[in-house]
C-alpha cells in the first residue's frame, strides 16, 4: 500500500519537520497550512526536489467542510490517508477571567475540533482497510497545566484523552492512534515568551537546552512506523526529561 501522510500545520514549524521527515521516509505528503501559502508550497516543492511526493492544500482545521475537500484532494492527487498528523494548533497567553467566547471557541475549535475533523474525514478508508496511524501532537502544557494558558492547556489534555479512547475504539480495526507531547520547542509559536523566558525555560529543562522542531518530527516518525506496531493510545513526551 502507498504510503500517504496528512500533515497540519505543516508550513511552519514542527508540522514543516514532521512533513519533511515523513518525506524521507518515503511518504507522499499532504503539507496543509491555513495562511502562510508560499512557505506551504515551499515545503512540498523541497519534498519534490528530493525526489518524493507532495501537495500544499489550504484548509482551516476547524472548518469540516473545508476539511474533508483536503482528504477529497489529497486522496485524488496522492492516494488514500494512511497517517494522519494533528499538529496544527494555536497557543496565546491570556488570563483565564478574560477570555471572551470568541477566544475559547476558537482554541477549541482548531485544536481539539480540528482533530476531530480530520480524524473523521481520513477514517472511513482507513476503517475499510482496517490499517492506519494517526498521531495527534499535544503538550506537556497538557500534562502538566499551564497558567494564563487555561486554553490551551484544557485541549491539549482532552487531544490526549481523544487519543486513549479513540486507540481503544479503533483497535479491533488495526488502527493505531497515539499522540506527541512536546516540551518547549523553538519555533514562532514560544517566541512571544521573549528570550528571557525562553532561556528560563531551556534551563528548567533537564536536558538543558529547547527543542527543536526535529526532535518532536523523530517521535512522530517512530510512532507511525513499524517499529512502533505494538503501541497504541500511547502519550510520548518530546521535552528533553521537563515531565518525568
Ligand atoms: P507554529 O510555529 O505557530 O505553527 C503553527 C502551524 O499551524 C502553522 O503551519 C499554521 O499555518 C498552522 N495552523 C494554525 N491554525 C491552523 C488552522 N486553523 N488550520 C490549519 N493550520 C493551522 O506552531 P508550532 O510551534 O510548530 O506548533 C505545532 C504544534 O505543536 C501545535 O499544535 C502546538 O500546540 C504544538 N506544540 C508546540 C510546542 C512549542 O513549544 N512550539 C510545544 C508543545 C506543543 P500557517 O503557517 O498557514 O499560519
Amino acid at each position: 500500500m502507498d504510503r500517504v501522510a496528512l500533515v497540519t500545520g505543516a508550513s511552519r514549524g514542527i508540522g514543516r519537520a514532521i512533513a519533511l521527515e515523513l518525506a524521507e521516509e518515503g511518504y507522499a505528503v499532504c503539507v496543509n497550512y491555513l495562511e502562510h501559502r508560499q512557505q506551504a508550497e515551499e515545503v512540498a516543492e523541497t519534498i519534490r526536489r528530493r525526489g518524493g511526493s507532495a501537495m500544499a492544500v489550504q484548509a482551516d482545521v476547524a472548518d469540516r467542510a473545508s476539511v474533508a475537500a483536503m482528504v477529497r484532494e489529497t486522496e485524488t492527487a496522492l492516494g488514500p490517508v494512511t497517517l494522519l498528523v494533528n499538529n496544527a494548533g494555536i497557543a496565546g497567553q491570556i488570563q483565564f477571567q478574560d477570555i471572551t467566547d470568541e477566544q475559547w471557541h476558537r482554541y477549541l475549535s482548531v485544536n481539539l475540533g480540528g482533530a476531530r475533523n480530520t480524524i473523521q474525514a481520513v477514517l472511513p478508508h482507513m476503517l475499510h482497510v482496517k490499517a492506519g496511524s494517526i498521531v495527534n501532537i499535544s503538550s506537556i502544557w497538557g500534562l502538566r497545566g499551564a497558567s494564563c494558558e487555561v486554553a490551551y492547556a484544557c485541549t491539549k489534555a482532552a487531544l490526549i484523552g481523544l487519543t486513549r479512547s479513540l486507540a481503544l475504539e479503533l483497535a479491533p480495526s488495526q488502527i493505531r492512534v497515539n499522540c506527541v507531547a512536546p516540551g518547549v520547542i523553538n519555533t514562532d509559536m514560544v517566541q512571544v515568551l521573549g528570550q528571557e523566558t525562553l532561556c528560563q525555560l531551556a534551563e528548567e529543562t533537564p536536558l538543558g537546552r529547547l527543542g527543536t522542531p526535529e526532535d518532536v518530527a523523530h517521535a512522530v516518525v517512530f510512532l507511525a512506523s513499524d517499529k512502533a506496531s505494538f503501541l497504541t493510545g500511547q502519550v510520548l513526551g518530546a521535552d528533553g526529561g521537563f515531565i518525568v
